[in-house]
């Protein structure tokens, strides 16, 4: 019996059911032998694009890579028909938010589950050319994908006439030189075209116009790996992976990484809790040390607190409990460890990773650290968590070209939110920063170079 068979213990981790760290990754013909581009096989044989994209729809698949956004519904959007021209589908592999290595276990030691999956949505949407836009440090990664396309490409499963049909497509890696950014999809389109990796403003959707100017699909890793699992077993099947759990479908790569016994990354239903994750998986936390706090994915996520960690890790129930699922792999937070040094690391890397395109962002994020470093070694000043509040407003949502800034504020704004007397304890000076506003700000760019020049100006 195969092991595509939805009664398999084993398929009830379709993602993961082939890996194996120590014995490395299957080959084609191992692949094969295992199931592997049956349903790129069925799809061509028997199916229309445009039924690739209703049974993708249909199974409730939503993009793993942070923003849960419906896979289906992002493919319908692509023009269709014999007018539509050429056509690109691109793999976000930029994989480099703190505390997420997910995709780089399915790249490592799964790659022909990725070949085969792109070469499906690439047909579903009628892509002719493909790119693996890959984080350059994942040289592993690099290897065995570039193995593993040459495998196809011999086989006939890539290339002019995929098996045999009217359809061609052409695969190739694009390893990255190493920006944050680059996980924003119209950042990593200007990044491919040879352009530096600002986001673009939208609308235009890469959708419509990507790479190049034309139609382009933008997948993450663990989102594309659904479809051949998806296509061979049903849409029925996919949904109910959650066990009941929740209502978004099928499994979902968990992990924990920070104080914990055991970090690590498993695939498990949609909607498992966080303290399955932690208790059971991680091990709990280490040296019997207490939970304080938790990013539930990656670091541009709000914090929670132990009385979340019951809830169901899905998209709607973590947005609701003030965060974001995010890539849903948590960060815990140990009762001996200091928030405010947790954010000031945070804020840190962002500030290192911004663009430098908008002023709120580029000048914004280095002020925030500064702030951050005096109340951490105790010369913050009265009036500093007040004016870091108003950062996180003045850089949020609305106030940027693209969601990096946004994201940066979130861990900040929960950390203040929840734990604001460990800000308190590296306060003392008392400079009155009531008068500090964004209307106050001199003309023209403010001097940042250390936030007391502005609040003595601004006094
Ligand atoms: S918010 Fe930051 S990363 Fe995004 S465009 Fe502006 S400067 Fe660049």
């Amino acid at each position: 019996m195969s092991l595509r068979s939805a009664n398999d213990p084993k398929y009830q981790k379709p993602l993961t059911r082939l890996i194996d760290v120590a014995a490395g990754p299957l080959g084609l013909k191992d692949h094969e032998a295992e199931g592997g581009y049956s349903a790129l096989r069925k799809a061509l044989k028997d199916l229309k694009p445009q039924d690739v994209q209703a049974k993708v729809k249909e199974a409730n698949l939503r993009g793993r890579g942070g923003a849960g956004f419906p896979t289906g519904i992002k493919w319908s959007l692509i023009p269709m028909g014999p007018d539509a021209g050429t056509k690109y589908l691109v793999c976000n592999a930029d994989e480099m938010e703190p505390g997420t290595f997910k995709d780089r276990l399915l790249m490592e030691q799964s790659p022909h589950q990725l070949v085969e999956a792109m070469a499906l949505c690439a047909y579903a949407i009628q892509a002719q050319t493909g790119y693996i836009f890959l984080r350059g440090e994942y040289v592993v990664a690099a290897e065995r994908l570039n193995q593993a396309i040459a495998e196809a490409r011999a086989a006939g499963l890539l290339g002019q006439n995929v098996l045999g049909g009217a359809w061609s497509f052409e695969l190739y890696v694009h390893t990255g030189a190493g920006r944050y950014i680059c996980g924003e999809e119209t950042a990593l389109i200007n990044s491919l075209e040879g352009r530096r990796a600002n986001p673009r403003a939208k609308p235009p959707f890469p959708q419509i116009a990507g790479l190049w100017g034309r139609p382009t699909i933008v997948n993450n890793v663990e989102t594309l790996c659904n479809v051949p699992h998806i296509l061979l077993n049903g849409s029925a099947w996919f949904k109910e992976l959650n066990q009941g759990k929740t209502s978004d479908a099928g499994t979902k790569l968990y992990g924990v990484s920070g104080r914990a016994n055991k970090p690590g990354c498993w695939e498990l239903p949609m909607g498992t809790t966080a303290r399955e994750l932690l208790e059971v998986h991680a091990g709990g936390m280490r040296d019997g040390k207490k939970l304080k706090a938790w990013l539930p994915g990656g670091a541009s996520t709000d914090f929670l607190l132990p009385e979340h960690l019951d809830l169901p890790m899905d998209f709607d129930t973590i947005a609701r409990a003030g965060s974001r699922m995010g890539t849903g792999l948590i960060t815990v937070v140990a009762e001996d460890q200091s928030m405010v040094s947790a954010v000031r690391n945070l804020e840190e890397f962002f500030s290192r990773e911004s663009c430098g395109w908008c002023t709120p962002c580029r000048d914004g994020l280095p002020w925030t650290v500064k702030i951050l470093r005096a109340i951490e070694t105790g010369q913050g000043q009265t009036g500093d968590i007040e004016l870091l509040s108003k950062m996180t407003r003045w850089l949020g949502p609305g106030r940027t070209f693209c969601a990096h800034a946004p994201g940066a504020m979130e861990p900040l704004q929960s950390a203040i939110k929840y734990f604001r007397d460990e800000f308190e304890i590296g306060i003392v000076c008392d400079i009155d920063s009531s008068k500090l506003d964004v209307c106050t700000l001199p003309a023209g760019l403010p001097d940042i170079t250390d936030h007391r020049d502005l609040a003595t100006k601004a006094s």
